[in-house]
């Protein structure tokens, strides 16, 4: 099966150079506002149609979760998943967050998600979509594995940001921020246009609920005379016109996946989670415990539980 290019973290030290020494705490900082602001409050957590008998839930999907920068921000789930694509990214999540049930390791690409359908209460996409080459491909898998009335918060740069529209203005860049096509601006890391997420959004049936622009003062040198705390706050004003524009480079979206059937058939207690997977390759579930490997008992691939880390990467070579 061929999937587009993946955009690969393994053994990277990103969590270390980009977040804790890069200076970007004023980025952080504007991100846990924005997440408060779109995550449902613990209590309204919508119990997705078919799942409201059952003891436990609220199980929340974190793609591209990276080192668990923004996971304990995700408060109110009984459940989260943890998916990246680097093994080593979920490593350092594990360290940060620990061994526990309330947390699952899954190294996985999102092209071919090993969940089963509608399993989901939630779902994040937080500076992931940036590297995706085919975002609407990724975008339909978020959507598959999402239950009706499932809320889906997105972040994605914005190729239309002020900086964008100066440097094209000013005959400094070739490429036009107005158009809706997508921008690579290095290899595999793209800018969007507002307009073409909500388009691919809406053709997937989700509704857009709220949306926020982050980062207005992304600026080094605002950065390095402003104090954090005055730009956070700015920042954190300015968040509310996503409502009306969008020219931060940061963009974040609560979309609802609509509902349509409630008499679909409700995925397996949550509680049980072997239940949640399926087989990425052949699509067969449910998959059987082998202690060490999970199998399919279709096309009878084998996939790793290594340390706690579920990978679907590629199966266990026979
Ligand atoms: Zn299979």
């Amino acid at each position: 099966m061929t999937t587009p290019p993946i955009c690969d973290y393994e053994g990277s030290d990103y969590q270390t150079s980009f977040w804790d020494k890069g200076g970007r705490e004023y980025e952080d900082r504007t991100e846990a506002i924005a997440l408060k602001r779109l995550l449902p409050p613990p209590a309204l957590v919508p119990r997705t149609a078919g799942h409201g008998a059952r003891e436990s839930g609220h199980l929340l999907l974190e793609l591209g979760a990276g080192a668990g920068r923004n996971t304990p921000r995700y408060t109110g789930f009984e459940r989260i998943v943890l998916l990246d694509y680097s093994r080593t990214q979920l490593e350092q999540a594990q360290k940060r967050l620990g061994k526990s049930d309330k947390y699952i390791y899954v190294a996985a690409d999102v092209y071919r998600l090993p969940f089963i359908d509608e399993l989901f209460d939630a779902a994040t996409m937080i500076r992931t979509l940036h590297h995706m080459a085919d975002a609407p491909k990724a975008l339909e898998q978020v959507k598959n594995v999402l239950g009706a009335g499932g809320v889906f918060i997105l972040e994605f740069a914005n190729k239309l940001n002020l900086k964008a529209i100066l440097r094209y203005l000013l005959g400094r860049q070739t490429w036009s921020p107005f158009t809706l096509e997508s921008i690579e601006f290095a290899k595999l890391n793209f800018d969007f246009h507002p307009k073409a997420v909500r388009n691919w959004l809406k053709a997937l049936d989700f509704t857009i609920e709220k949306t926020l622009t982050l980062s207005h003062f992304r600026v080094g040198l605002l950065k390095r005379i402003v104090p954090t705390g005055i730009l956070v706050f700015l920042d954190s004003l300015f968040q509310w016109t996503g409502e009306w524009w969008q020219f931060s480079p940061s963009v974040f979206v609560r979309a609802k996946k609509v509902e349509r059937d409630a008499s679909r058939i409700p995925p397996n207690e949550q509680g049980n989670i072997l239940s949640y997977f399926k087989c990425p390759d052949c699509g067969h579930a449910p998959l059987t415990d082998k202690t060490n490997y999970l199998e399919c008992s279709n096309c009878m691939k084998k996939w790793q539980l290594k340390d706690g880390i579920y990978d679907f990467r590629a199966p266990i070579e026979k």
